[in-house]
């Protein structure tokens, strides 16, 4: 698991969800009170499976030589509400945050967004590393798949860790197809009588 998430982190750079210096990811260990999570202030392609620190739901370090991640306080806000999370992870997703900062919500303008995110809510700006970001963080991912951090970047949840990648991932993909079309007048929605059932698609 270690070597998992030092890997997803130095890919997530390369795919341009993230700079090396920003995100963080973490995974809880089987139905433990306790979670792997990337350390701070280490340049995420230069991360490597030792670098990752065990930490519990109170943020105390229980293996590891590196602080965990500020954002310790939203990964444990979010294990601690959703009995099925076991991954979480957190990217500055450029054309998503873009879209947040001119006002606009992520929008189920594919089949695989409609049927991956849901609604994506977009909370207002607090201070990163803070207690108050972590409770809201937690709150908005107790009904949401996915949110958004005002003027910072995005927090997804999943059963695994491949899929809260997968969340961010179709999060980021939709904002650039809605970018897109915004050059050229706006995205046309999935008719509204058929949502519901592309929501309730299992595969396509
Ligand atoms: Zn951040």
């Amino acid at each position: 698991m270690r070597r998992q998430l030092a890997k997803c982190m130095a890919s997530l750079v390369s795919k341009g969800l993230m700079t090396g210096t920003g995100g963080n990811a973490s995974v809880r260990i089987g139905e433990s009170g306790e979670l792997l999570i990337t350390p701070s202030g280490v340049y995420k392609p230069d991360l490597r499976a030792d670098d990752i620190v065990k930490i519990d739901l109170d943020g105390n370090l229980l293996e590891g030589a590196r602080p965990p991640s500020i954002e310790w306080h939203f990964h444990t806000a979010i294990y601690r509400r959703r009995g099925d999370a076991m991954a979480v992870l957190h990217t500055h997703s450029p054309y998503t945050i873009g879209l947040a900062l001119a006002g606009r919500q992520v929008e189920p303008v594919t089949v695989e967004a409609a049927m991956v995110l849901g609604e994506v809510p977009i909370l207002e700006f607090m201070l990163p590393g803070s207690e108050e970001l972590g409770r809201a963080v937690g709150d908005a991912l107790t009904n949401h798949r996915a949110a958004i951090l005002q003027n910072h970047g995005v927090v997804t949840a999943g059963c695994n860790l491949a899929e809260a990648i997968n969340i961010a991932e179709v999060l980021e993909a939709t904002s650039k197809m809605m970018f897109v079309a915004s050059l050229f007048g706006g995205a046309r929605l999935i008719p509204p009588d058929r949502i519901e059932s592309v929501r309730g698609l299992n595969k396509v």
